[in-house]
């Protein structure tokens, strides 16, 4: 019998509806590793691009996008991380929906990867640090929630949020002693 933590998870989830996921310590076990390989694979980002990373996993658990931010790197306004996962996925999956896969980032999605989110109708975005200035899954505005999206996506935050901020204010720190 394979185990599929995406059901498991979403059976756990449905009993827990009333209680802050947060809380449940099996959200952490099951995305850890996910997370992890997030960080590592944002810290190989190098110093010209900001070290964001995201991977998109399917409903058996197999990640079928990955993405790190090359905006620079392609002189891409659209070479965000999560949009560069979004489109090895849909491009694997040949379909443009994602309701039973889960992407997951270790910066909170800005506007426009947000509204890419909401119009691929991904079934969950897990993030580890909030962006205060940018994020649009709450930081500034939540288009998860916002009355333009009919589609309502699980949205959580917080997994390895110290990590994440802490590889984030480094790679700022050394871009100030470079300049
Ligand atoms: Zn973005």
């Amino acid at each position: 019998m394979s185990i599929n933590f995406y059901d498991k998870f979403m059976e756990k989830e449905k009993k827990l509806s009333k209680k802050s996921l947060l809380k449940d310590e099996d959200i952490y076990s099951k995305y850890d590793k996910w997370m992890k390989v997030v960080l590592r694979r944002a810290k190989e980002v190098g110093k010209i691009e900001l070290p964001i990373s995201a991977l998109i996993i399917d409903e058996k658990g197999r990640c079928i996008g990955r993405g790190t931010n090359k905006r620079q790197l392609n002189k891409d306004p659209l070479g965000h991380a999560e949009l560069i996962a979004l489109r090895q996925a849909a491009w694997i999956k040949n379909d443009w929906r994602f309701n039973e896969c889960i992407l997951i980032v270790n910066l909170e999605p800005c506007t426009m990867c947000a509204g890419a989110l909401v119009q691929s109708r991904m079934g969950m975005v897990i993030f580890s640090t909030d962006d205060m200035k940018r994020g649009g899954l709450g930081g500034t505005i939540d288009l998860s929630k916002h009355k333009s999206s009919h589609h309502k996506m699980r949205v959580i935050k917080g997994i390895y949020k110290n990590e994440s901020a802490k590889l984030l204010k480094d790679w700022f720190k050394e871009l100030r002693n470079v300049k």
